[in-house]
C-alpha cells in the first residue's frame, strides 16, 4: 500500500502515453509545438511495466491519457494489457481520457479491454468555433466517436474548459445536449500550464461565477459525491444528469488527494500544482528487475507534498508551471 506523510492512499495513477495530439487546443498548446524525441517517451512495454508496478502497490483505478492517448501507435496493447487487472480483480477501473476524435475507430475495442467509461472533451458544438478552438479539429468526427461508444456501451462523460469570450454563450446549450444523449458533463477552469500563444487570463473564467448563472436557470442539487480529486458536483434536476464543476486552483480538496500522476517520459509528479518529481524512466531501464523501480515509486510517495501552489493573475506571461498538460496528462 502507498500512503503518503500526510496519511492519504495513493489509489489512483494518471499516465499520459504520449505528449503529440492531432488537435492544438488553444489554451493547451502552442500552434508550432516541439514534440520530445521518441527515444525519451517510455515504450509501450515500460508503461506496462511501471503500471503494473503501481497495481502491485495497491493502485486501483488507471486513467490513460496524453497529449491524445488514441494517436500513439498499438496503443490497444496497452489497454489489452492492463485488463488483466480488471479481470483478476486487482484493479476497479480502467479508463481514458480523449478527444474523442479516433473514438469511432476504438470504442469496441476499448469496451473489449474493459474499460467501461470515458472522458471526452468537447468545448463547443459549434462546428466552427470547435474548428477555431482546436486549430483544426473536426466536430463531426467526434460526435460520431461519441455514437460509437453509446453502441459500444461506453458511459461517457463530456469535459468542457469554460473560456470567458469563447464559449460561454454555449454552456446552456450543452447542459441541454448533454442531458439528451445521456452524458454527464464537467466544466474545468484554464490552469496556467504551459506556454501557449495566448494571454490564459484573457479566458479565464472563474467556476463560481459560473455556478451562480447556471442557477439562474437550471436546480442545481448540491450532491456528496467526492472521487478524491477537485470536482464538486450537482445533479441538473431538469435534465437528471450530474454536473462536474473542477476548480484546481482552489486548495479545499488537496486534504483527500489520492492520485499521482506520470508523464510520458516517466517522470512521475505527485502534485499537479507543483514541480518535485521523481524519474522512474532510470530504475525502469537500469535492470530488468523491478526492484529499483519499486524502490523509486516508495521514495516519490514519501515526498508527495500536502497541496499546491497555482497562481493565474492577470498580466503575468509565465505560466505558473512550466510543463504542459499534455505532458502531465490531464
Ligand atoms: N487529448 C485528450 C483530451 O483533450 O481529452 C487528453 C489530454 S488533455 C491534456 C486532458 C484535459 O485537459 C482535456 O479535457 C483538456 O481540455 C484539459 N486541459 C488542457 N490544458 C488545460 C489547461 N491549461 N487548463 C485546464 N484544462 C486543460
Ligand atoms: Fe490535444 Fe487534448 Fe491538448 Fe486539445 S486538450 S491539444 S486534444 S491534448
Amino acid at each position: 500500500m502507498m500512503i503518503d506523510p500526510f496519511g492519504r492512499r495513493v489509489t489512483y495513477l494518471r499516465v499520459s502515453v504520449t505528449d503529440r495530439c492531432n488537435y492544438r487546443c488553444t489554451y493547451c498548446m502552442a500552434e508550432d509545438m516541439t514534440f520530445l524525441p521518441k527515444v525519451e517517451i517510455l515504450t509501450l512495454e515500460e508503461l506496462d511495466r511501471v503500471c503494473s508496478a503501481f497495481v502491485r502497490r495497491g493502485v486501483r483505478k488507471l486513467r490513460i491519457t496524453g497529449g491524445e492517448p488514441l494517436v500513439r501507435r498499438d496503443i490497444m496493447t496497452l489497454f489489452r494489457s492492463l485488463g488483466r487487472f480488471l479481470d483478476s480483480g486487482e484493479m476497479d477501473e480502467l479508463t481514458l481520457t480523449t478527444n474523442g476524435s479516433l473514438l469511432a475507430r476504438y470504442a469496441r475495442d476499448l469496451a473489449e479491454c474493459g474499460v467501461r467509461r470515458v472522458n471526452v472533451s468537447l468545448d463547443s458544438l459549434d462546428s466552427e468555433r470547435f474548428a477555431a478552438i482546436t486549430r483544426g479539429g473536426r466536430l463531426s468526427e467526434v460526435l460520431s466517436g461519441l455514437e460509437a461508444a453509446k453502441d459500444a456501451g461506453l458511459a461517457v462523460k463530456i469535459n468542457t474548459v469554460a473560456l470567458k469570450g469563447l464559449n460561454e454563450d454555449e454552456f446552456d446549450t450543452l447542459i441541454a445536449w448533454c442531458g439528451r444523449q445521456g452524458f454527464d458533463l464537467t466544466f474545468i477552469e484554464t490552469m496556467p500550464m504551459g506556454e501557449i500563444d495566448d494571454d490564459r487570463t484573457e479566458h479565464y473564467l472563474p467556476l463560481s461565477v459560473l455556478r451562480e448563472n447556471l442557477g439562474e436557470r437550471w436546480t442545481l442539487i448540491d450532491v456528496e459525491d467526492r472521487t478524491g480529486g477537485p470536482a464538486r458536483y450537482v445533479r441538473i434536476e431538469e435534465t437528471g444528469r450530474r454536473l462536474g464543476l473542477i476548480t484546481p486552483m482552489t486548495h479545499n480538496f488537496c486534504e483527500s488527494c489520492n492520485r499521482v500522476r506520470l508523464t510520458c517520459t516517466g517522470m512521475l509528479y505527485m502534485c499537479l500544482g507543483q514541480t518535485d518529481s521523481v524519474d522512474l524512466r532510470e530504475p525502469l531501464r537500469a535492470s530488468e528487475g523491478d526492484e529499483l523501480l519499486m524502490a523509486a515509486i516508495d521514495q516519490a510517495i514519501a515526498r508527495k507534498p500536502k497541496g499546491h501552489d497555482f497562481v493565474i493573475e492577470p498580466g503575468t506571461d509565465r505560466p505558473a508551471v512550466d510543463r504542459h498538460m499534455s505532458v502531465t496528462g490531464g
